[in-house]
């Protein structure tokens, strides 16, 4: 199967590879400048943020360190409840750092906002939020996110990193998946 084959299963693609990589630079232009002089911890949200980290991380033209963490939310497959479980924790001591949490998609919010709570506790010197996608008609509760990618509507999307039932990941663009392939 082929990127083709796959684009076929959207209604429409949002946001083409090329497209995503471009913003992505600007949004990298503005974190150099923001933590110039200062050292940067980007902390990726596993699994729909690892592509999303690769190219952030490969586009700063500066040191920067990477972590992971993976969460689960208690909830239905597309919506969560807030309700989260740590299943990897970060490696490391992030107490005086200048935490970068990347995220895929900012949808109701209630992860970040718990993981946000759960990551302040732990004394960073700074902590911000970088999310590629953000749903604003979706929000229960309100994220500061210093740097958000694209506002989207309020529909199921997948690609670069974002899946249904696990697929879809590696599709390079970011598209609406298509009714007929949920029946
Ligand atoms: P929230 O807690 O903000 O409602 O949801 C956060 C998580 O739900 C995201 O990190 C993502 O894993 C998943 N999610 C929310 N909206 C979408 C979407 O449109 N497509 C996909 N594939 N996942 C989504
Ligand atoms: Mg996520
Ligand atoms: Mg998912």
């Amino acid at each position: 199967m082929d990127t083709a084959d796959i684009e076929g299963d959207l209604t429409e693609v949002l946001y083409t590879e090329g497209q995503i990589h471009a913003r992505i630079a600007e949004l990298c232009r503005q974190i150099e400048a923001d933590y110039e002089g200062r050292d940067l911890l980007i902390v990726g949200v596993l699994k729909g943020a690892v592509m999303v980290m690769a190219d952030l991380a490969r586009e700063l033209k500066r040191d920067v360190e990477m972590d992971w963490m993976a969460t689960s939310s208690y909830g239905t497959s597309t919506e969560s409840s807030g309700v989260v479980r740590i299943v990897k924790d970060l490696d490391t001591d992030i107490a005086g750092r200048n935490v970068l949490i990347v995220e895929d998609i900012v949808d109701s919010g209630l992860t970040l906002s718990w993981l946000r709570t759960n990551l302040e506790s732990r004394n960073p010197a700074s902590l911000e939020v970088c999310a590629l996608l953000r749903k604003p008609e979706a929000a229960k509760v309100d994220i500061e996110a210093r740097y958000v990618g694209f506002d989207i509507p309020n529909a199921f999307v997948v690609g670069y990193g974002l899946d249904y039932a696990e697929r879809y990941r590696n599709l390079r663009s970011i598209g609406i998946l298509a009714p007929h392939v949920y029946s």
